[in-house]
């Protein structure tokens, strides 16, 4: 059997990281069991779809690399992909229910006829009198979940009496056509199983596996992440410069842990290793910092020259660097920096100080360098010489610095945060020595003048 899985996006709203966590697991899945991976647009809802928001699901599939055998762009057997073009299609399986005295018409609306016992009891809650069905209750062996049970106790809408069909009758009406072998859903669809396999069950037909991913909690508190929390849109990080890998890596972390523990790692070997089985039952918790973390080592890590590619447009753009610096320059540069980047966003401002003299200064820094009676400027004037003097290599460097040090007996380590704070306007960052060297004797005592 081929694994044939998708991702049923409504466009009404955002890309947040719950729907792209969903798309993911799906996709990972395809890929671990070299199955199919669908992209189906449910848009039966007119009011609430806009075209605007099926490009945001597009575009950021497309940024965290999910790419999809059958869907929208890209056709397939089973099309068209889009609900709201599948109508008739539906209308001919309202017939069909319909003639097996399955479906029946009341009040302009279609539903779906329970089968059991009927009795009429007064709903005190609509104020009248209903009809409750005792049908069998619906077992669910769900993948995740486990065993689930729960009995529909009263026929439902399929069709509204506008004419629109109803979610749960087009989801499975899809299902059976696309031949979905596994749905991987949110838990929040959890309640409305007992409904879709009822549905199944009227067109006589085995349902899928299921699996419920766990819901994901903002950061603090007990509630659900919601579009409205910091951080829940994946637009955020496309604009913040998060490498997709990184933010994909995360969102594969949200109910799932890999073997050894090991948390950063390529996504080859996170489709080697994803099974449905070990996604936790129990809710993931967002962690900005994590997600931070995660980018920031795979940023440090990357090849150099693909750190290059991507850095030198975003100094571009920033107006730090200009077409005369050239990719050697930066390799360079990035040689002692990468390693030391937390990321891409403040890549500008933390690497200024090598291409312009009006570089950004940290003023914490500046502080540090004169709280307990530090004076910056009278042990920048006792190095001047020595660095007036030095062949400019970094073992000429460090042997200016210890013998500055042991004139003025001091520790050569005294003079190391003045002058990286004069050339550099910063508190850390790369290994100083190797920053002196890069920016060049004239420069290095200009700034030391300067300051
Ligand atoms: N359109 C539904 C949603 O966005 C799909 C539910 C499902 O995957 O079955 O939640």
């Amino acid at each position: 059997m081929t694994v044939r899985v998708r991702f049923a996006p409504s466009p009404t709203g955002f890309f947040h990281i719950g729907s792209a966590r969903t798309a993911l697991f799906n996709w990972l899945y395809a890929r671990h069991t070299g199955g199919k991976f669908i992209l189906r647009i449910e848009d039966t809802d007119k009011e609430r779809n806009s075209e605007a928001f099926l490009k945001v699901i597009l575009d950021s599939m497309h940024w965290l690399g999910m790419d999809w055998d059958e869907g929208p762009n890209v056709g397939g057997n089973y099309g068209p992909y889009f609900q709201s073009q599948r109508t008739d299609f539906y209308r001919q399986k309202l017939q069909e229910l319909a003639a097996k005295g399955r479906a029946y018409e009341k009040d302009g609306a279609w539903w779906l006829r329970l089968e059991g016992a009927r009795s009429k009891v007064f709903d005190d809650h609509l104020g009248r009198e209903i009809e409750k069905v005792e049908a069998a209750p619906m077992v669910l062996d769900d993948l995740i979940r486990g065993r689930v049970e729960r009995a529909e106790d009263r026929d439902f809408v399929i069709f509204r009496s506008n004419g629109e069909p109803v979610f749960h009758f087009v989801n499975v009406v899809d299902d059976i056509a696309m031949q979905i072998t596994h749905v991987i859903r949110g838990e929040d669809h959890l309640s409305n199983t007992s409904k879709h396999l009822e549905i199944f069950k009227a067109f006589g037909v085995t349902p899928p596996a299921y699996a419920h991913i766990p819901l994901i909690l903002k950061t603090d508190g007990p509630g659900k992440m919601s579009k409205r929390d910091r951080g829940a849109l994946i637009e955020e990080y496309q604009q913040r410069r998060y490498l997709p890998g990184a933010v994909r890596n995360y969102l594969c972390l949200l109910g799932w842990t890999p073997a050894n523990g090991q948390e950063v790692l390529p996504i080859e070997e996170i489709i080697r290793q994803f099974e449905l089985k070990d996604i936790h039952q129990s809710n993931a918790r967002f962690d900005e910092r994590k997600m931070a973390h995660i980018n920031t080592q795979t940023l440090r890590h990357l090849p150099r020259e693909t750190f290059v590619s991507l850095a030198q447009p975003i100094l571009k753009s920033a107006q730090v660097i200009d077409d005369q610096v050239t990719t050697e320059r930066l390799n360079e540069v990035f040689a002692i920096v990468q390693e030391k980047v937390n990321s891409l966003e403040h890549l500008p401002e933390f690497v200024s100080y090598f291409f312009t003299d009006q570089f950004t200064k940290d003023p914490a820094a500046l502080a540090n360098l004169t709280k307990k009676g530090g004076d910056p400027a009278a042990r920048l004037c006792e190095i001047l010489p020595a660095l007036e003097t030095c062949a400019w290599t970094e073992t000429d460097l460090d042997a200016a610095f210890t013998a500055t040090g042991l004139a003025h007996q001091r520790k050569a380590t005294d003079y190391f945060a003045p002058v990286r704070y004069a050339v550099s306007g910063q508190g850390g960052g790369a290994h100083l020595l190797g920053i002196l060297r890069l920016l060049g004797q004239a420069k290095v005592l200009a700034r030391l003048r300067a300051f």
